[in-house]
């Protein structure tokens, strides 16, 4: 369903262009549960913000369901982010002057959904995740998982194909971060596409498919059946460094 063929993409122009991405060939299944490694600036969110068409690439191809996100009008790629994708972020992004219910409401009040159907359709996806107390809370009166959570609950209430997270667990402790990827699992199991980016290989590890970027390309692709023999071999890599 995701299919990337030499993408590469620069920022800036002239002697101050920055080559990011050299080359990405990539491919993903639907259902597929995959992160993304690698260290701080070798381009992880630009590669997550191409894919979730958040950005444009430069040179090469990005298939997306067969369709090519390049040759698609504004109007054609903002459809199929409303359509195919949820997008989860470290920082959460709530609304801070909305509660939980109305931030996870909000993408069917941009679909132009009426107040009483969408808060109807928020409480399910609340309840979903276990926030059905937290309904009418502000922000800044829950915690960092709580938040979290309704932020996946609103990226989930436009029923997409693919949940785009970059750095989900970034802000939250250590037990905290596998709750959260606890519930990405189950979203994954009920056969949504996630692909994440995260630092950690713990959390790494929790997912089927691993791609590492170095130096502007996918250096690796470590499948689940390897995870344990990777994990060792990374903290191995990790100590030497
Ligand atoms: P981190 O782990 O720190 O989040 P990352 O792997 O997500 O890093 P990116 O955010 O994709 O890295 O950035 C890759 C490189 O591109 C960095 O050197 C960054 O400074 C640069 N960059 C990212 N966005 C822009 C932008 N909008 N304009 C110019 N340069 C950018
Ligand atoms: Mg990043």
């Amino acid at each position: 369903m995701i299919r990337l063929n030499n993408v590469h993409k620069s920022y800036g122009t002239g002697s101050n262009s920055l080559h990011v991405l050299k080359g990405i060939n990539l491919e993903i299944e639907e259902g597929g549960f995959v992160s993304i490694m690698g260290s701080s600036g070798s381009g992880k969110s630009t590669l997550l913000n191409i894919l979730g068409i958040l950005d444009n690439y430069d040179e090469g191809s990005y298939y997306l369901n067969g369709m090519l996100v390049k040759e698609m009008s504004e109007k054609k790629a903002a459809q199929l982010r409303n359509e195919m994708l949820g997008f989860v972020f470290q920082s959460f992004n709530l609304i801070s002057f909305k509660n939980a219910m109305e931030n996870v409401a909000l993408p069917l009040y941009y679909q132009g959904v009426s107040r009483k159907k969408r808060n109807k359709i928020a409480h399910e996806y609340l309840d979903k995740l276990g926030l059905l107390s937290w309904a009418e809370h502000m922000p800044n009166e829950l915690s960092g998982g709580q938040k979290q959570r309704v932020a996946i609950a609103r990226s989930l209430i436009t029923q997409p194909k693919i949940i785009v997270a970059d750095e989900p667990t970034g802000a939250l402790d250590t037990s905290t971060s596998y709750e959260v990827m606890e519930i990405l699992k189950e979203i994954n199991e009920d056969g949504i596409t996630v692909v994440i980016v995260t630092h950690e290989h713990d959390i790494a590890a929790m997912t089927r498919q691993i791609i590492r970027l170095k130096d502007g390309i996918i250096s690796e692709i470590i499948k689940n059946g390897d995870l344990k023999q990777w994990k060792h071999q990374y903290s191995k890599e990790l100590e030497i460094a």
